[in-house]
């Protein structure tokens, strides 16, 4: 069995959210909670393109200095065009405190606050 590879909800397994670069992952459990939600509600997979980052794979994408992705606070999904209309409102009622939609590269950053 690989390293994280085991379902930790319904929905994900801790895989998706590992980096990349490094395989680290730290994912803080009301992150989980509110992407199974909205899983959910979208009654469709929510493929994450961008879980944990360590501080190089954020750096090496482009990542905000203080990215909440290198505190487990974060994920990118993917997203198109029939959910991207939807997807701000039922973000916000699953539980995410932020969410910005990048429509022309077709993923939105989720993220819970640290408090
Ligand atoms: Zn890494
Ligand atoms: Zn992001």
């Amino acid at each position: 069995m690989r390293l994280n590879d085991f379902k930790i909800s319904e929905n994900f397994n801790l895989r998706e959210f590992q980096c990349p670069c490094c395989h680290t992952v730290m994912l803080h459990g009301r992150l989980l909670a509110a992407l199974q939600r909205l899983r959910e509600t979208l009654s469709r997979p929510v493929v994450i393109t961008s879980g944990y980052r360590c501080a190089a794979h954020n750096k090496a994408v482009g990542g905000v200095k203080n990215s909440l992705h290198m505190k487990g606070l974060a994920a990118d999904i993917a997203a198109d065009g029939a959910v991207m209309d939807h997807l701000r409102e039922l973000a916000h009622d699953a539980g995410f405190s932020r969410v910005i939609i990048y429509p022309a590269r077709s993923f939105a950053h989720l993220e819970i606050s640290d408090d």
